[in-house]
């Protein structure tokens, strides 16, 4: 009954904002200055790839802020507001944006431009669990160079004087992104095969395990609403101890507990397992940080992932 009502209360004011800034909406606005238009996205990793074809062109900004959990995030007023006076909304799209699926879903009827990501992107390269797919694309970086079109395309049709600008630097960042993506398989090959098992806190990573080669296992499921995803935190911690794997992990968008007690089973059964530091999963880090950008996200988990897979790995 109060999720009924809260849900009738986000319909309503959406209605009620949209009443209100119809006709600002309808005010041409100026066209041609650098910087002059806006574009609302949901995370910030969204708004990284929007910032790097975009260029000075467009000012981004995200709703969610670095260590948001997406899964869980619901629209605030202020946002709405953010929402319709936007050019473009960019988001994800495949259910990340759980909990603003009905304001987003609304976006056509309200008249605002908007493009999900996620559902750019060629439907056989989609992971699903069962009917749900799998929202976690950017884990694959040449996966997620695949949404850059889209995007480019998107940005054109809103601003097409400045349309060769956004087609190379598309162009570019397809070409950054597959130097990125090379980089990622030749670090993951000092892993041994053996020990690619990467354990994290919720299931965020199965593109990245399904493009360079690791085993994955999410304590938690493909979002994290739900507690414990079915997962048995007993027959994992015994596969950690079996495979000798020598680090966990944790996430930076989501508590240690769950991985914590991953980590208690496995010592249980007379293995020392480490924690191997916390990877970014569904959120960049700090603006002005080297994870504060996708690549500088990229790179520290990687770092991360091969220094506790790799060095506490027994050697032939
Ligand atoms: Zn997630």
């Amino acid at each position: 009954m109060r999720r009924l009502l809260a849900v009738l209360m986000t319909v309503m004011s959406l209605a009620a904002m949209a009443w209100g800034l119809g006709n600002l909406r309808r005010i041409p606005r100026p066209a041609g200055e650098p910087g002059s238009w806006s574009v609302v996205t949901t995370t910030t990793i969204a708004a990284d790839l929007v910032r790097q074809i975009g260029g000075d062109r467009v000012r981004v900004s995200s709703l969610m802020g670095p260590g948001v959990d997406p899964h869980q995030y619901r629209a605030r007023e202020g946002d709405l507001g953010r929402i319709l006076e936007a050019r473009l909304v960019v988001y994800h799209g495949l259910h990340l944006e759980g909990r603003m699926t009905h304001v987003l879903e609304a976006l056509p009827r309200l008249g605002v431009p908007s493009l999900a990501l996620g559902e750019s992107l060629p439907e056989d390269r989609i992971l699903r669990h069962g009917e749900a797919p799998d929202p976690h694309v950017w884990m694959d970086v040449g996966l997620w160079a695949q949404a850059v079109p889209g995007l480019v395309e998107a940005l054109c049709r809103i601003d097409p004087r400045e349309a060769d600008g956004y087609r190379q630097r598309g162009e570019q960042t397809i070409h950054r992104l597959a130097a990125l993506d090379a980089w990622v398989r030749e670090q993951v090959r000092r892993i041994p095969p053996e020990q690619r098992l990467l354990v994290t806190a919720h299931d965020a990573f199965a593109y990245f395990g399904r493009a360079y080669g690791l085993e994955v296992r999410g304590v938690q499921g493909l979002s994290t609403v739900t507690e414990a995803g079915g997962r048995d935190i007993g027959l994992l911690a015994e596969e950690v101890a079996r495979r000798q794997v020598a680090s966990l992990f944790v996430e930076t968008s989501l508590s240690p507990r769950l991985v914590e007690a991953v980590m208690r089973s496995v010592a249980a059964q007379g293995h020392e397992v480490g924690l191997g530091g916390a990877l970014f999963s569904d959120s960049l880090g700090s603006p002005g940080t080297s994870e504060g950008t996708y690549e500088g996200m990229i790179r520290a988990n990687v770092r991360t992932l091969v220094r506790g897979l790799a060095t506490g790995a027994t050697e032939p």
